[in-house]
């Protein structure tokens, strides 16, 4: 039981959100099995439940139950992906191949998780087409097309659309679309049952969804993606039944002169400066929530500040509470119980959005009920989740902008000869974070976590406008960052990217093993009592390690890109191994799919994909000056989706432009003729002639690459 709930740090606001806490916990009390059974009268009764009815009890049992089925995001509430099936292990790892595909017709990157109930697959796709299909053969059962407006694709921070996928409960099946809906469709039909605008704006804002709902106690939650559209980030709690908006926990407070939404903000707004509510503030809650039902809490990642420099964000300092943290509220009001900011005053697009897992671990001698996470701050966190306690803070990744986490204030100790506000620089990690939403596992026997990571730099500057005139303007076509990351003409050379799957002992921080994937930014992990971790990179290999050691046991060639996370399930006593398989780096254009193996299966894929080169561009016909502002261009209007200078792995790679491509570029970009596949009209946003200046630097950066050996080319984005 409860007894404390103290946040573990913010001294401030401590004192007063506790008050806040307790009355929430007095005012409830039920355990997830009370409320299960509280509404159950209006339920089937349980042995008239259709096939792949999913309830909080059918969860919680499941660890035991059913290891077999994948009912939730994370698996089960606890959210380890790891699964205790052993048919697959490191003995049998030799003879798994594919059982089945299933081609998605989708050129963008997946990431959803699918779940596996009952015999069935459920998952999305980027544009949350969602699909039942027989978890056997991929046979369709059903898809729904929730007709996402394409249109929202301009409101990408990272690399197009996606989507994490589908939430499952009493019969029905719950997504988000990156259009900011959130969707419930029936089941076993896929009809659709309701539909909602999650944005609190009377007409719809750029907000965008790629994370997967959660749904317990009769309510569905979720977040919004792209903190850095000048937005306000929050987790909003609807009515499964209805879609009726229950509950909404907003992470930036907005315009003190008007009432708080909601008491928590009052505190909050002690910690801003300047008039932040006029930029948004970001803290999208765009990946993690849990429900920890042993202490009836939904725990979530907050977003990062917008824009990122808190010089712009918050002039006169605070630590710009509930930015880059982990929250935890109540799920039945919504009300605060505690808060643990792991970057104050983010300055760098450190949000803490990354997955979250609960399990029980012995430290100093206690079993302590903990989460641990691995933010973009870069450094790994074990907190006591009863109230949000810090226990342990190691770093798992390369990184300089701090130095250590201060155990006794649990902040972190910032360097002061990192701060970008000085000077421009190299800062580790960078914007994608050391760790992004690739999901980790965790082997909670071992204690042991499985981490895929990144050790990418990225350069900070303030934008050259902002120095000169004190004053910052969102951008009205676009993304807002707020840092100038092109590197200055004198900068040194920057420290080289690479990615790892990397064993951590969450205790110490030790890395037991680790492997360097061929590419630095890749996929999510599961572990298996099989002994096994499976891992897959952006190139498309997908491998299954050794627990023990990290040693490979087996390796195959998707032919595609690997950054979704696999699960495996079990129907009728054989184990099957499931992935997204998303559009390949720099191969021949190719389609997403799911891709599914098991045990002895020799199925092959349709078609051979080679690899593919980038074509010789037109020639440039304009000087370096125009190039310059051609960047310049890009990088206000593009970027977004087509990467830093240019190189995409999961949206069009634009170096890779045919000649065709190239004579009609003024009628994609302007004209709108890709409007059907993402790419909208720019013509609002850039003249004819600031196309022309895009298309230049877009074929500078052709050259580049084709003048320079392919291992330098090694800067990936799909940042989050
Ligand atoms: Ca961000």
């Amino acid at each position: 039981m409860k007894t404390s709930r103290l946040p573990a740090r913010t001294v401030d606001a401590a004192r007063v959100l506790f008050c806040f806490s307790t009355v929430a916990f007095l005012a409830h009390t039920a355990s997830a099995e009370d409320a299960a059974e509280g509404v159950a009268s209006a339920e089937p009764a349980e042995q008239t439940r259709p096939a792949g009815w999913v309830d909080e009890a059918r969860v919680i049992a499941a660890g035991q139950a059913e290891p077999g089925s994948w009912l939730a995001h994370g698996q089960t509430y606890d959210e380890l992906r790891f699964s205790t099936l052993t048919e697959i292990n490191r003995d049998t790892v030799d003879s798994l191949g594919l059982a089945w595909v299933k081609n998605l017709n989708i050129p963008h990157r997946l990431q959803a998780t699918p779940l596996v109930i009952d015999g069935v697959m459920y998952f999305t796709d980027s544009w949350s087409v969602a699909y039942a299909v027989d978890a056997r053969t991929g046979e369709e059962i059903w898809r729904f097309d929730p007709e996402t407006d394409r249109g929202s694709a301009r409101y990408s921070c990272c690399g197009g659309p996606a989507n994490r996928g589908v939430a499952a409960y009493k019969g029905k099946l719950y997504f988000a679309t990156f259009d900011a809906r959130l969707v419930a469709v029936d089941q076993a039909t896929g009809e659709r049952i309701w539909d909602v605008d999650t944005t609190h704006y009377p007409t719809h804002s750029p907000y965008t969804i790629t994370g997967a709902p959660r749904v317990v106690h009769g309510k569905v939650f979720i977040g919004q993606s792209s903190s850095e559209f000048g937005i306000r980030g929050h987790l909003s709690a609807y009515d499964a039944e209805t879609g009726e908006l229950a509950w909404r926990f907003f992470v930036v407070p907005g315009d003190p002169a008007e009432p708080f939404e909601h008491p928590e903000l009052e505190e909050a707004a002690k910690t801003w400066g300047g008039e932040w509510w006029k930029l948004g503030g970001g803290g999208t809650v765009w990946h993690s929530i849990v429900y920890d039902a042993k202490f009836d809490q939904l725990i979530f990642g907050t977003g990062n500040g917008a824009p990122w420099p808190r010089k712009i964000r918050s002039p006169g300092g605070g630590d710009n509470l509930f930015l880059g943290g982990v929250m935890s509220v109540n799920p039945n009001t919504g009300r605060m119980n505690w808060f643990y900011q792991m970057t104050p005053a983010d300055n760098w697009d450190f949000n803490a959005c990354q997955d979250i897992a609960l399990l029980d671990m012995e430290i100093d001698g206690k079993v302590r009920s903990v989460l641990l996470q691995g933010p973009k701050n870069g450094f790994f966190y074990v907190l006591d989740r009863e109230n949000g306690e810090l226990l342990r803070a190691n770093p798992y990744v390369r990184l300089n902008w701090a130095t250590h986490i201060d155990m006794a204030t649990g902040r972190p100790v910032e360097d002061p000869e990192m701060a970008y506000d000085e000077k421009a620089q190299w800062v580790l990690p960078s914007n994608a974070g050391g760790h992004s939403w690739q999901a980790m596992a965790v082997d909670p026997d071992r204690g042991i976590a499985y981490l895929p990571v990144q050790d990418m730099s990225a350069w900070y500057g303030l934008p050259q406008s902002f120095l000169d005139t004190g004053e910052y303007e969102l951008n009205p076509n676009g993304i807002s960052l707020g840092v100038d990351m092109r590197p200055a003409e004198d900068a040194p050379p920057q420290p080289e990217a690479a990615g790892y799957l990397k064993a951590i002992d969450p205790l110490t921080g030790e890395v037991v093993w680790s492997v360097e994937r061929a590419t630095p930014y890749n996929g999510g992990t599961l572990a298996t009592a099989g002994g096994l971790v499976f891992h897959g990179d952006a190139a498309g290999q997908l491998a299954a390690y050794d627990a023990d050691d990290g040693s490979t046991r087996w390796e195959y060639d998707t032919q595609g890109s690997t950054p979704a996370s696999p699960i495996t399930y079990e129907i009728e006593g054989e184990q099957y191994l499931a992935v997204l398989v998303g559009r390949a780096w720099r191969r021949e254009e190719s389609d997403g799919r799911m891709m599914v193996f098991k045990l002895g299966a020799e199925g092959e894929m349709t078609r051979e994909l080679g690899e593919a080169e980038i074509p010789q561009p037109p020639p440039l016909t304009v000087g370096e000056e125009d190039v310059a502002r051609g960047e310049a261009l890009y990088n206000r209007t593009c970027v977004g989706c087509h990467g830093i200078g240019g190189v995409a792995t999961i949206n069009a790679d634009l170096r890779m432009m045919s000649e065709e491509t190239h004579e009609r570029f003024q009628d994609i970009v302007r004209g709108g003729v890709l409007a059907d596949k993402g790419m909208l009209s720019f013509a609002a946003a850039v003249t004819e002639d600031e196309a022309e200046l895009i298309r230049q630097y877009v074929i500078s950066q052709a050259l580049k690459a084709r003048a320079a050996p392919p291992a330098q080319d090694n800067r990936r984005p799909g940042r989050d």
